[in-house]
């Protein structure tokens, strides 16, 4: 029976993943100029909520990031509004960017809400999409 005094040393949960989900979602903040210190806070607050959330679940780790991802849009959406902006439509009324699959991963993906299109792996809305030609 683990002992509460014993938190933190008890959880088989790696930080490392929990550092990367992290590491990720705020590159897509930034991506975004959304790197705000309540954005910033959401996100610290996402981590520590899935931390817990991985320790009763280990095979959940593959879905960590992207449930973050989610955890902060959905906080976002209350307060400055939609994130990530959807960049690639260029004839659509503003829309958002949402975590595919659904779950939350395995290797969680942007996709359009408009196209069903992915645009960028999560982390990496600051790379150059997929070259769609234009014109
Ligand atoms: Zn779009």
């Amino acid at each position: 029976m683990p002992s509460p005094c014993l938190r933190g040393m008890m959880g088989g949960v790696d930080d490392t993943l929990l550092f990367d989900a992290r590491a990720r979602v705020l590159a897509d903040l930034v991506a975004r100029h959304q790197a705000t210190p309540a954005a910033v806070s959401v996100l610290e607050d996402a981590v520590s909520d899935r931390k817990w959330w991985a320790e009763q679940w280990p095979e959940g780790a593959a879905y960590v990031a992207g449930l973050v991802a989610q955890d902060v849009q959905d906080a976002l959406f209350e307060t400055v509004g939609r994130w990530p902006i959807c960049l690639s439509c260029d004839d659509a009324p503003v829309h958002a960017l949402y975590i595919q699959p659904d779950l939350g991963g395995p290797d969680p993906m942007w996709v359009c809400e408009e196209t069903g299109e992915p645009v960028a792996a999560l982390g990496l809305l600051s790379s150059p999409g997929p070259a769609a030609p234009r014109g």
